[in-house]
């Protein structure tokens, strides 16, 4: 199934508008799920978290130059499991990044956190320092689900997290599902659907399972053990999903995301429509001055290459040993991301705001790709916009790929 999406996309492209958004990566888990892929891991110890606060304090402090003049919007803490590192942590980087970035009133700080360490305390200590937005890693509302995707929480937990971030004055709480578990019925997944629409949530992610490789579930599925569903009741559940959320009153404006009236992930907005983001921390990718990149994924590595360079601050090594990959890209390749990653948002690709950034419209580039794509009832595209239909929703890459050219 091929439109499972990460919460941070790999790749990135556009050029720089005055909004900003900044992603933290942090990388510890209790124990690892059995379908993650993610850059996660259970820390060897409390000192090894401390440590690596303190090299990204010291490479957010490096950074801030980068943000200078600039208006941060968004802050997204993710991994792992960010709310793990509790209060006293989160405090101190949320600190550094007040004292090194200009955010804008109002702007809109998520922190991704699992029902187990979302507790009370940590939002009500985070609130002040500005975060209100959760996302919680919910999955499913069956325990017997939970305890097969190696989760460590249990439906109990959910309403506990979800109970305390409200407590602590935060009702932006986004519960990410994940569909498609084998054997997992059609009506099984129309429950957890419904047990999330009780619990009132202002906004929802869904993904399709995957197997990616080097997980478990994958070696699980290469012994023969696991049969990932097929595509029909992935598509079935997709549905499924679109048409009670949309009943429900949730808009959709995502491939996978949906939510209540203004409450859309500003921050994940950043990525699709292809505006600047800043990212910090093992494996975090952003997108910057021209520059798509992605910083190292080996989180001892990238302690000690901060720790031996503590001279960076204010010596421009922003950059510097920390990159795994980085690709300056031209102005047609930044033109194809933003078509793929703007055609994910159902209300598709602006054509006045794609000109203005790359000096011609979609269409003259793309005419002959989005009339074929329109006769098979995959795209729509008028004067203002060019759209996926939600026939082509489930189907996207199909659709997607053809504007890489
Ligand atoms: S909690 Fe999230 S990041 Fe951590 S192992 Fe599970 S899926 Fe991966």
């Amino acid at each position: 199934m091929s439109n499972h999406f990460s919460s941070q996309p790999a790749s990135s492209g556009g050029s720089p508008s005055s909004e900003l958004g900044l992603y933290i990566h942090l990388p510890f888990c209790r124990t690892k799920c059995t379908y993650c892929a993610f850059v996660s891991g259970s820390p060897r110890s409390e000192e090894e978290i401390d440590r690596y606060v303190e090299a990204l304090l010291v490479h957010l402090a490096a950074g801030a130059d980068r943000a200078r003049g600039r208006a941060l919007t968004t802050v997204f803490f993710g991994g792992g499991t960010p709310s793990l590192l509790g209060p006293a942590r989160m405090e101190r980087i949320l600190a550094a990044i007040h004292e090194g970035y200009a955010l804008t009133p109002g702007a809109e700080i998520t922190i991704e956190a699992n029902p187990e360490s979302g507790t009370r305390d940590l939002f009500e200590r985070l609130t002040p320092l500005g975060v209100n937005r959760v996302s919680l890693g919910v999955q499913s509302f069956h325990d017997d689900e939970l305890q097969w995707l190696g989760r460590v929480h249990s439906v109990a937990g959910v309403d506990r997290a979800l109970e305390s971030a409200r407590a602590a004055g935060i009702d932006n709480v986004s519960l990410d599902l994940i569909f498609g578990l084998p054997g997992q019925s059609l009506d099984r997944w129309r429950e957890t659907l419904e047990r999330a629409l009780a619990r009132d949530p202002m906004h929802l992610s869904a993904y399709a399972l995957g197997f990616e490789e080097g997980t478990l579930l994958d070696r699980l599925r290469e012994q023969g053990t696991v049969s990932p569903a097929c595509d029909e009741e992935y598509e079935a559940m997709y549905d499924a999903m679109r048409e009670r959320l949309a009943e429900a009153g949730y808009g959709q404006y995502e491939l996978s995301s949906w939510s209540r009236p203004g409450r859309a992930c500003r921050h994940n907005l950043i990525y699709w429509r292809r505006d600047e983001y800043l990212a910090f921390g093992v494996s975090a990718h952003g997108w910057y001055g021209g520059l798509r990149y992605g910083l190292i994924r080996d989180p001892r590595k990238y302690m000690t290459i901060i720790e031996d360079n503590r001279c960076m601050v204010g010596a421009d090594p922003f950059w510097e040993g920390l990159l795994d990959e980085r690709h300056s890209l031209s102005s047609d390749e930044a033109a194809s991301d933003a078509m793929i990653f703007g055609l994910r948002m159902t209300r598709g690709v602006d054509a006045a705001s794609f000109s203005r950034r790359y000096g011609y419209a979609p269409a003259e580039r793309w005419g002959e790709t989005i009339a074929r794509l329109r006769d098979r009832g995959l795209l729509e595209a008028d004067a203002g916009s060019v759209r996926l239909t939600p026939r082509a929703y489930f189907i996207s890459n199909e659709a997607l790929h053809h504007f890489l050219d």
